[in-house]
């Protein structure tokens, strides 16, 4: 059987997700490019030589309504590499109003958490829910902030739920975006919200068990391969220029473009100036704290293996083996500060935060750190960004797209890329030559 070529460019989740997906198909060859010496993209772990202990480039979340992610997983057979106590558990400090709390959403549709005084969100008022009926009912041009009933379930819950889905303000996102990824996960029930996240690195879950199997299956993978050019020819891509070689693209034979919207807005720019890609980005800061990898934590935070901060810069404390990982979303207001006087203050809500519930202290000086600061971690979520978004199809027959930033409904997350990626995998077989 001749086997149609399919070209995809960009080795992140999007590509990876394309691959996998693409290389079971006897009638298909895959062969994989990616710029840069490993795949993963934005979502990647690697050693690091400094704290001696592998970390995320930041840390990832996902939830059990995650279909695509659960699909891919499933797919490289990678489920079995995530942690997470099981249940839709979300340990929380309060660091201005000193207090804490575990919101435990029940299982099923209907919200009896709400009913519970020691499962919901301390001091919210029942009036407050309008808010989810008003994100579930938004228009394209409302905003997060348009939408929400000032109270402690908008800021005990609604908006860090916002800004983490989102990575943009409440004042600035999609009302639209954000009521996608609850009728995703909350208005599911709690079955749908249980969270997990990978319990050695984000390669070992969603790379390198993807590389095994693409390989298996006869995929080919080139990395350091950067592509510079797309050429047009008769309507369809006829070639196009990796590392300064010419890479001939047969009749049969198709492209998938799965770069990062930076670099797709001035690869399309030159074929197809009329696609509009995302072009405004947010960043999110990550800090790693090098930790006695035999620290031992209690109650609730052991079991979820994070917690959820108000009132601080932190939003996001992660306890892994020999590490303390923080995360702050929409961090571009961030920007001007002195990394040394971010890691310091954090360290303090830190120690704040994990005090009562860690069986030795933790050291009063701050340990070894490494910050990370992916500056540009997704698009902005905005009502303006997300009209920018195109759809996994060009006006070439042999040129497909996928990212996080293609229109999936919803905003830049891992669900997002590997559902752009099976939908562009699925589109290159749907689609055929005028
Ligand atoms: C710090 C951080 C925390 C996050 N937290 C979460 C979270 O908790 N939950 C969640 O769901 N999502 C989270 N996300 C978002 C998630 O990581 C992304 O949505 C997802 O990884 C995007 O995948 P992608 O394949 O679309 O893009 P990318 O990962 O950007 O992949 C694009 C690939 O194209 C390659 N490339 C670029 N230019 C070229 C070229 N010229 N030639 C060849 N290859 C090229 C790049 O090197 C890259 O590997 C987070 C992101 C960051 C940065």
């Amino acid at each position: 059987m001749v086997k149609k070529h399919i070209h995809i460019i960009g080795g992140g989740l999007a590509g990876l997700s394309a691959a996998v997906s693409l290389s079971q198909r006897s009638d298909a060859q895959v062969i994989l490019y990616e710029s840069s010496p490993s795949l993963g993209g934005r979502a990647r772990s690697f050693y690091d030589t400094h704290l001696e202990r592998t970390i995320d480039n930041g840390n990832h979340l996902i939830l059990s309504g995650n279909d695509a992610v659960f699909k891919y997983l499933r797919l490289i057979d990678a489920t079995n590499s995530l942690i997470g106590s099981g249940y839709p558990l979300f340990p929380f400090v309060d660091l201005e109003l000193g207090k804490r709390w575990d919101l435990l959403l029940s299982k099923g549709r209907f919200p009896w958490w709400l009913f519970l005084a020691k499962h919901r969100v301390p001091d919210f008022k029942f009036p407050e829910l309008f808010a989810l009926w008003k994100l579930l009912k938004a228009d394209t041009q409302q905003t997060v902030a348009d939408c929400l009933v000032n109270g402690q379930f908008a800021r005990r819950l609604l908006k860090p739920f916002a800004v983490s889905a989102l990575n943009t303000s409440c004042d600035a996102g999609s009302a639209l975006l954000l009521g996608s990824v609850m009728r995703q996960s909350l208005m599911k029930g709690g079955k749908a919200c249980i969270p997990y996240f990978p319990k050695e690195g984000l390669s070992e879950t969603f790379v390198q068990p993807a590389t095994s199997l693409i390989e298996l299956q006869g995929g080919k993978i080139h990395l350091k391969s950067r592509l510079s050019e797309l050429h047009v020819e008769d309507g369809k891509i006829d070639y196009f220029v990796m590392n300064n070689n010419k890479i001939e693209v047969g009749p049969q034979d198709t492209v998938i473009l799965a770069l990062s919207a930076h670099v797709a807005e001035q690869i399309l720019g030159a074929v197809c100036p009329k696609v509009k890609v995302p072009n405004q980005f947010e960043s999110i800061l990550n800090l790693h704290y090098a930790v006695d990898p035999n620290l031992r934590i209690k109650g609730s935070v052991d079991k979820a293996k994070f917690v959820g901060v108000i009132g601080g810069i932190s939003e996001w404390i992660f306890v892994k083996p020999g590490v303390i990982s923080i995360t702050v979303s929409a961090a571009n207001r961030f920007i001007g500060c002195q990394s040394e006087n971010l890691a310091e203050l954090i360290w303090q809500e830190v120690k704040e935060v994990l005090s009562p519930v860690v069986e030795t202290p933790l050291p009063e000086e701050i340990p070894n750190y490494r910050l990370l600061w992916e500056k540009r971690a997704s698009f902005v979520a905005t009502v303006e960004q997300n009209h920018r978004r195109p759809s996994c199809y060009t006006p070439y027959y042999n040129l497909f797209l996928a990212g996080d930033w293609v229109a999936t409904g919803l905003p830049a997350t891992i669900e997002g890329a590997i559902r752009s990626g099976f939908s562009a995998a699925d589109a290159v077989f749907a689609s055929k030559p005028d």
